[in-house]
């Protein structure tokens, strides 16, 4: 009898459980519910990247000075520097620089060690391809700067949520001047300099 009556205990327990997780669980559905639509028509509207986006690293060979810093920075040793040392000027000369974006992790250690600056992330993401070998580029594919998503005729460009007004959701018929919630980060500078 003790053992019925703690089975029957137990079920009761677990179903009330079981309700308190669909509750859960319906509680974020009857939320969204209330909330617009703000799905993006890809390719024809694009998200404009944060200001720190890391995409896919641009090169500047002439700036390069083949240190290495960047393979000896990078958590893969990635990017691959082939120099020779010019005898008549006693400087390392750079023949050729690639880095291998199906392998990079985009952390940007080398972009934020290297000397030069020779180095740059941009905003571009649109990296796919059939064969990934073809994401490794050479110092002509690097040395390319994106298009600007805010730039392309083909594209209506798109706020994502961090540079909307405040309590504004849809980035869609968004007037051009309206001031996306908190400071720019030359607005902050500026208003510590005052202080
Ligand atoms: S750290 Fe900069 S300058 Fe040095 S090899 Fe790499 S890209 Fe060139
Ligand atoms: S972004 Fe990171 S993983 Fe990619 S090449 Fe630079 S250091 Fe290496």
């Amino acid at each position: 009898m003790f053992k019925f009556l703690k089975q029957v205990g137990d079920y009761a327990q677990e179903t009330v459980q079981a309700a308190r997780y669909i509750g859960q669980g319906l509680s974020v559905t009857f939320d969204h519910m209330r909330r617009r639509p703000v799905t993006v028509q890809y390719p024809y509207e694009k998200l404009i990247p944060s200001e720190r986006f890391r995409g896919r690293i641009h090169f500047e060979f002439d700036k390069c000075i083949a240190c290495e810093v960047c393979v000896r920075v990078c958590p893969i040793n990635l990017p691959v520097v082939d120099w020779e040392f010019d005898k008549s000027s006693k400087k390392k000369k750079l023949n050729h620089y690639s880095i291998d974006f199906g392998v990079c992790i985009f952390c940007g250690n080398c972009v934020e060690y290297c000397p030069t600056n020779c180095l740059s992330m941009t905003e571009e993401y649109e990296l796919s391809t059939y064969d990934r070998h073809e994401l490794n580029y050479d110092s002509v594919a690097l040395g390319r700067l994106p298009y600007k998503v805010t730039d392309d005729p083909m594209v209506t460009p798109l706020r994502e949520f961090a540079y909307l007004p405040k309590g504004e959701h849809e980035p869609h018929d968004l007037p051009a001047n309206a001031m996306r919630a908190g400071k720019r980060p030359e607005e902050i500078v500026e208003q510590m300099q005052q202080n």
